[in-house]
């Protein structure tokens, strides 16, 4: 999928609960779930409910929705890797992003390397 393309998700079957996934929080706006494919002992995402396909799709009229997921996960990141996470968003094809639905990695439980490949 690109962003010729930037129809239903995958993440949009997750927000419906068409399909499964492993909810660690939810709310009117947002979703927290367990990365199917964990990079790191701890790998989940935050996800908007309203379909923002990458961040460079948002608008400033998004800026409260926005400050809302990084909260949540700051909170989520906090309880589940107390000793230090990374917050991560891919945006578009050289930001290696592959679902066109914003969502933010947060990654941790063991030391990350730096610099990213
Ligand atoms: P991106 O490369 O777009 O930043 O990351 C997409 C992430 O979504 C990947 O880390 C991938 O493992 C995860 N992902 C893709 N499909 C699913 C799914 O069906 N369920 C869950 N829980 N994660 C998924």
């Amino acid at each position: 999928q690109s962003i010729a393309n930037p129809g239903p998700t995958i993440f949009d079957k997750i927000i419906s609960k068409e399909i499964k996934a492993d909810i660690i929080y939810e709310d009117e706006f947002c979703l927290a779930f367990n990365d199917i494919s964990p990079q790191a002992p701890v790998h989940f995402l935050v996800i908007p409910k309203k379909k923002i396909p990458r961040l460079q799709d948002s608008a400033d009229s998004d800026k409260e929705l926005l400050g809302h997921l990084m909260l949540v996960a700051r909170s989520l990141g906090a309880q589940r890797a107390p000793s230090g996470w990374r917050l991560l968003v891919n945006n578009g094809r050289d930001g290696a992003q592959s679902v066109y639905h914003l969502h933010l990695h947060v990654m941790g439980g063991r030391q990350m390397g730096w610099p990213p490949g």
